[in-house]
């Protein structure tokens, strides 16, 4: 975990309808005949497809968080999730300086706030 953990927003499309891009760009004559760009054409549902990946990929680390916080409180996990966050704890010890207390209130707090 590094600043490659922090998640952002996703950014929101301009409130342009769908098919407006499409359209300007035929009466420009451009793209003739050509595929059209879909993700241009159609910025709200690649927007909404990208969202959906950023969720389920958001449940994936509060699900790694929460096991990481178990295995602090004493728990026993499944050898998949031991190992996962006894590499956490090590990365969080060695590449920045956590002790145990601090990497659980770290991760107890990202945890948090990530809702
Ligand atoms: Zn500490």
């Amino acid at each position: 975990m590094g600043s490659s953990a922090r998640l952002q927003a996703p950014t929101v499309p301009s409130s342009r309808p769908i098919g407006a891009y499409a359209l300007d760009q035929a009466e420009d004559g451009k793209k003739a005949g050509g595929p059209p760009d879909y993700a241009k054409v159609f910025p709200r549902l690649f927007e909404s497809i990208k969202d959906d990946f950023v969720s389920k990929r958001k449940e994936t680390i509060r699900r790694n968080l929460s096991r990481f916080l178990a295995r602090l409180d004493g728990e026993e996990l499944d050898p998949k999730d031991a190992a996962r966050a006894e590499e956490m704890l090590k990365r969080l010890k060695d590449e920045h300086g956590y002790c145990e207390k601090c990497a659980a209130e770290a991760m107890g707090y990202l945890l948090s706030v990530r809702g």
